[in-house]
């Protein structure tokens, strides 16, 4: 029964990774389970929907793998945000502060037309620091964002907080 499924069973968490001290959820074995794959594009397929876009924006890289097969089952475009270095052509980019350090997200300067509706997705929220970069970046590329959306948000960061559009999410862990 798709109401029931549960897909955190395919959440796999892996104990220090990429570093010690770091729970990491790792999505490879709902993406490889055909059945988990099916029901959680189904049910953000039906939210994204709601929010009546234009365009889809997926995230480099685990973004890019809900946000492009979503964007054809819906009969929408898809657009790419990228790690510096990746997109020819003139682009639209925007730096935002990590842990450590600092990360870059770009977008091709001509991908957006003014006003379009763009809903932004990823795989997981944790400080919220590369979704709101996200939203931010569309807006200065000219989109109106209506919304977010990530399999897996971890509630104890305040990740939802940081972000002034509505968030749908998948799984939740503390
Ligand atoms: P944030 O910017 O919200 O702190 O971190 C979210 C970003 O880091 C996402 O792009 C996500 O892919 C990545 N990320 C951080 N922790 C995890 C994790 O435990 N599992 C997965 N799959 N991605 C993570």
């Amino acid at each position: 029964d798709q109401a029931e499924f549960d897909l955190k069973r395919h959440i796999r968490e892996v104990p220090d990774f990429p570093k010690p001290g770091i729970l990491f959820y790792d999505i490879s074995t709902l993406l490889r389970n055909a059945d988990a794959w099916q029901v959680a594009t189904g049910r953000i397929a039906r939210v994204v929907a709601g929010w009546q876009p234009d365009l889809l924006a997926g995230i480099e890289s685990r973004g890019f793998l809900t946000a492009a097969p979503l964007a054809q089952r819906l009969g929408l475009g898809f657009v790419m945000l990228r790690k510096p270095g990746k997109l020819p052509g003139e682009t639209i980019s925007l730096s935002y502060g990590l842990e450590y350090g600092q990360d870059t997200l770009h977008i091709q300067a001509d991908a957006i037309r003014p006003g379009q509706r763009v809903v932004v997705l990823d795989d997981l929220l944790a400080t919220g620091g590369t979704l709101a970069a996200s939203v931010a970046l569309l807006r200065k590329a000219g989109a109106e964002v209506v919304g977010c959306s990530v399999m897996i948000e971890l509630e104890g960061l305040g990740g939802r907080d940081r972000l002034d559009v509505p968030l749908h999410t998948l799984m939740h862990y503390p």
